[in-house]
């Protein structure tokens, strides 16, 4: 029995399948639609680029093929561990032998007066990329809260659409809490170029209008006119029912290298998970698609009875404009950070370095840099930061060299 219907979901019943697990398989969604991938939500789909069919994970086929049950537009309202047992908020009781909960996260709101007003929308799933749709229109004055990810690729797609786009943040620089302010200071010339205008400091504490939003307030009187708004203030973990079955939980479902969790037969794997990584020395909550498939790899070992610890460096991606900003590993505590190439070519990466290894990269434009960077990564090996920073050496060769040293 697996709850949530989503990326991780979707790669655990493959990989089951794939291990020749025999038995049961019942998948319980909330949303109406076929298990979708979420990245082009906020990219190609938001700019009517994607049919919404490209979106699905697998086709309707693949599901009967494999005897797999979905039940949709059907939310799952308890576990009752005691007795293997789960209930649908429709009043469906229904027993597993084993659980996998992959409920993902949900859109942090923003509580504030006004919140309620027409225009004003979070983006997470498909109803909302169509809702937003119907105000995308050249003109149209929108105001973003958030320059994060989400928050920078709606802007990227709204300016070419033609609307007229703010972005409010309560830093002083994009993506703030994943990048180095060199990186944050291209992204944001990037967009400045292309027409999006920055407020940073900016702090919201409401919304105006009669039934639909007109302005976006914010401390210190500051208000900007707005047809429409869309916030991206980060994510939450949907942890509430296991949290509510005694399952332990703390900024996400707790969970071991196996995606094992506190109760016997339940599993937890994707956004929603709280998982040690080994390879970074800490716990971490992800919201990325590559952990949603290695834990939907890892919870389907582990639910066939063989031992598969996850064992991954995280990466990420984002799209805006022309740039694809592909990010391996954690920056947390470097002490240098190396630009190798050329930002003004739109095609360099960062390197954070600590003691001679390195522990991320932003890649742009680099899609080599970020592969090889991402096997330095995991093999924690040393490398000279002076000929990284050299972008007349052969990258490749240099990473092969470090990997043949090993140290
Ligand atoms: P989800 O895919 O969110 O699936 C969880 C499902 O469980 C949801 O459908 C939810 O409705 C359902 N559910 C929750 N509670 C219940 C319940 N009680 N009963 C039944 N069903 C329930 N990641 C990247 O790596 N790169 C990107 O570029 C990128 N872009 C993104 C853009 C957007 C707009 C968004 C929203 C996310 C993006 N992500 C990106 C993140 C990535 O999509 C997620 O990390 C990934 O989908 C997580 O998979 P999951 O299976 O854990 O959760």
């Amino acid at each position: 029995m697996i709850i949530g219907a989503g990326q991780a979901a979707i790669q655990a019943v493959i990989s089951l399948r794939q291990m020749n697990y025999q038995g049961n398989i019942k998948i319980i969604g909330e949303e109406p639609f076929l298990p979708y991938q979420r990245p082009p939500l906020s990219k190609k789909f938001l700019a009517g680029q994607l049919d919404k069919n490209r979106l699905f994970i697998r086709s309707k086929n693949f599901y009967q093929r494999q005897e797999i049950e979905l039940l949709l537009n059907s939310k799952v309202a308890s576990i009752d561990p005691k007795n293997q047992n789960i209930l649908t908020e429709d009043g469906n009781s229904l027993n597993y032998s084993k659980l996998l909960i992959a409920t993902g996260s949900r859109a942090r709101e923003l509580k504030v007066p006004g919140i309620n007003l027409s225009g004003i929308h979070y983006l997470r799933n498909i109803n909302n990329v169509q809702t937003i749709q119907n105000q995308m229109v050249a003109g149209n004055k929108l105001v973003i809260i958030g320059a994060g990810y989400i928050g920078l690729e709606v802007a990227s797609v709204a300016v070419k659409l033609g609307l007229d786009v703010t972005i409010l943040e309560t830093e002083s620089r994009v993506m703030n809490r994943v990048v180095a302010s060199e990186i944050s200071n291209f992204f944001e010339l990037i967009h400045k170029r292309a027409g999006v205008k920055f407020k940073f400091k900016q702090k919201v504490e409401g919304f105006a209008g009669d039934t639909s939003l007109k302005e976006v307030l914010c401390s210190g009187g500051k208000r900007y006119a707005a047809d429409l708004c869309i916030i991206g203030i980060g994510n939450l973990p949907n942890q509430e029912i296991a949290a509510q079955s005694g399952i332990n939980y703390e900024n996400g479902i707790l969970v071991d290298e196996y995606c094992q969790t506190s109760e016997e037969n339940i599993f937890s794997a994707g956004d929603c998970t709280n998982h040690p990584n080994k390879l970074i020395g800490m716990n971490l909550r992800l919201e990325s698609v590559h952990n949603a498939i290695e834990q939907g790899k890892t919870s389907a070992s582990s639910i066939t009875g063989t031992k598969n610890a996850y064992n991954q460096i995280p990466w990420f991606w984002s799209d805006q404009y022309d740039l694809k900003l592909q990010i391996v590993g954690l920056s947390q505590g470097y002490n240098e950070l190396i630009i190798r190439g050329n930002p003004k070519s739109k095609s360099f990466s960062g390197f954070y370095m600590k003691n001679r290894k390195i522990l991320a990269v932003d890649a742009i434009n680099k899609p080599r840099e970020f592969m090889l960077a991402k096997k330095l990564i995991s093999a924690g090996v040393e490398i000279d930061p002076e000929k990284i920073a050299d972008s007349t050496t052969d990258f490749k060769f240099l990473a092969e060299q470090a990997l043949k040293r090993g140290i």
